[in-house]
């Protein structure tokens, strides 16, 4: 399979996280790329570097303000008084209206959902790189390719719109996912990711023509919390086009199998032209999040039964931490994906 990649993820570093108030380093740390990357160079896959498509990609859909304040917060915030290392909010402008505002604080605020996506001054760009490999699979498998996996990192499918959370700044999934639209009139996408695909979500809400489904554990006491939800469906003409299929915290492969017949049942109904696979691996049961109590074999069959589909896939890398099984995880559910396709 071929593999898309880029190095310059490395220079996001994040140091800020929250867990029950005490500060730690962020579990999103630039040596999860180097074990997926390695796990997929042993199993003999071709590794490529994305086009250097620019920013036109996340332009289709993040917002002008939005991606100006990514470029552009980490040098505006070095020249105030006593600021951190890392761009982190203080401030949220929460459930009620309000009005864009014009101090950084209060950007901060407006674009960063969360404690857990700080930037520092090598986000964007690492950001930007991953956005690239996301869109540049996408155009390879428009080109004809069956299946390209983008190794991303930072992650992407808990950013919204005009809004970063979770590890998460460019949304890779939906950039990936609308590239894809340009050509084909339907896409579907399936996030097997640990939390709910909430920024996906988001961007696609409204929509007909993007079918999002996610597998995740129950946002009842788990990252999102506000959303991933069985009732959230859609709105508008994208009423009954997102499907969330939340599972108990600590569910083991058998469950979360079945979640998936449901979704690739629903995914067949649709009869998209072209799939996204958000290809988060922190459902593992040795992932440090713990969220749900995926094996090897479990990604293994994931992969196969994905496969069976029958589309054109980009599969793009969400989360998944350090343990042992990071990479192991990754070379399962591609062997899996390739014996689904023979
Ligand atoms: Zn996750």
């Amino acid at each position: 399979m071929k593999i898309i990649y880029s190095d310059k993820h490395a220079g996001h570093d994040p140091q800020t996280f929250f867990v029950r108030g005490v500060k730690q380093r962020s579990t999103e740390q630039p040596e999860r790329a180097d074990r997926l990357l390695a796990a997929a160079k042993a199993a003999g896959h071709e590794i490529l570097a994305p086009r250097p498509l620019g920013a036109a990609p996340a332009e289709a859909v993040h917002t002008p303000e939005y991606l100006d304040f990514l470029r552009t917060v980490s040098r505006e915030w070095a020249r105030l008084p006593n600021a951190s290392a890392e761009v982190v909010p203080n401030v949220h402008p929460a459930r009620y209206p309000a009005t864009y505002p014009k101090a950084l604080a209060g950007r901060a605020g407006w674009h960063q959902v969360d404690l857990a996506c700080p930037i520092g001054p090598h986000t964007w760009d690492a950001a930007l790189a991953a956005s690239e490999s996301a869109a540049t699979a996408a155009d390879m498998v428009l080109g004809g390719e069956r299946e390209v996996y983008a190794l991303c990192r930072p992650p992407g499918h808990h950013a919204y719109a005009d809004m970063a959370g979770g590890f998460c700044f460019l949304n890779n999934t939906a950039i990936a996912a609308e590239r894809l639209r340009a050509t084909h009139d339907r896409v579907a996408i399936l996030d097997v990711d640990v939390h709910h695909g909430n920024g996906t979500q988001g961007i696609f809400y409204e929509r007909g023509d993007v079918l999002t489904v996610s597998i995740h554990a129950d946002p009842d006491n788990y990252y999102p919390y506000f959303w991933g939800h069985a009732h959230e469906a859609g709105t508008g003409k994208g009423t009954g086009f997102n499907l969330n299929l939340p599972l108990p915290l600590g569910s083991p492969d058998a469950p979360w199998l079945q979640a998936g017949d449901r979704a690739l049942a629903r995914i067949r109904e649709f009869a998209p032209a072209v799939l996204v696979v958000a290809l988060g691996l922190d459902a593992s049961e040795s992932d440090p999040l713990q969220g749900l109590k995926v094996t090897g074999a479990g990604f293994h069959a994931m992969g196969s039964r994905i496969a069976t589909l029958g589309l054109p896939t980009v599969l793009v890398q969400e989360g998944g931490y350090l343990s042992d099984d990071l990479g192991r995880n990754l070379a399962h559910f591609l062997a899996g994906f390739e014996a689904g396709r023979a």
